[in-house]
């Protein structure tokens, strides 16, 4: 899969989550092409200005269209793959497991990190595929969002997660959250591992687990059940 991300801060990208773990490996891997592009670079006037005050009035500053068309133009023509756009917003769709599994599927996006107060609408409306938030709060940019929702993404990516995970076992998978996990010491300070997770009793395991899922969910996500 390939990921393409038009930003201001390019930097933002360096030696960051992106760069450890299991996005490291699948970059290595090549199952993952991130490519990071600088917006500023298209900038025509000699002050390399990319963002210009609002019509009508108001605060801050917004993104210029012209800028914003001109570098996802010359990044779509980089690859045979004409790819999904994706403009982080506050405004759009908020990710859930079920889109970040409908982006795994494409097999080129485009993200577009937002700065001051968002894009002009008309790039919106002309050059966007979907518009995705993170959730109900205002960031100063959309690089972090990105990162998120590369890093959601990415787990997705067949070989991503080798051969001992699953992105089947995680909460939200089936639609409930998963059961509480523990490891050794089985005994800590007085506070026990449940019994039934050291019986070895395989089936009574399993019994626990699917009922701590579904108490999970009831307690702290009931929204989620049917
Ligand atoms: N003026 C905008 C509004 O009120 O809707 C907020 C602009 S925000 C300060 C600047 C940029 O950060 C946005 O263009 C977007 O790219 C990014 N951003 C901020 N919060 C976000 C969120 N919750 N999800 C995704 N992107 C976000």
């Amino acid at each position: 899969m390939r990921i393409d991300v038009l930003t201001l801060f390019p930097p933002a990208f360096d030696g960051g989550p992106l760069d450890v773990s299991i996005i490291k490996r699948a970059r290595d891997a090549d199952l993952l092409d991130l490519q990071v592009h600088d917006i500023r670079e298209h900038a025509t006037d000699k002050h390399r200005s990319v963002d210009d005050y609002p019509f009508g009035g108001g605060q801050g500053m917004v993104m210029r269209v012209d800028v914003l068309d001109a570098a996802l133009q010359h990044v779509r023509a980089r690859a045979a793959e004409p790819g999904l756009v994706v403009y982080l917003s506050p405004q759009g769709e908020v990710l859930t497991d079920a889109i970040v599994r409908e982006l795994a599927t494409e097999p080129r996006l485009i993200l577009v990190c937002g700065r001051y107060e968002g894009v002009d609408e008309r790039f919106v409306e002309h050059c966007v595929d979907r518009e995705i938030s993170i959730g109900d709060y205002i960031l100063t940019g959309g690089e972090l969002p990105a990162m998120v929702l590369i890093d959601a993404v990415a787990r997705h990516i067949p070989g991503a997660l080798g051969d001992e995970v699953s992105p089947e076992d995680e909460s939200f998978a089936d639609g409930l959250l998963e059961h509480p996990q523990y490891t050794r010491p089985a005994e800590y300070r007085g506070w026990q591992v449940p019994d039934v997770l050291l019986s070895g009793h395989h089936a009574n395991i399993e019994k626990w687990k699917k009922a701590q899922r579904v108490e999970r969910t009831r307690a702290r996500r009931p929204d989620l059940l049917p």
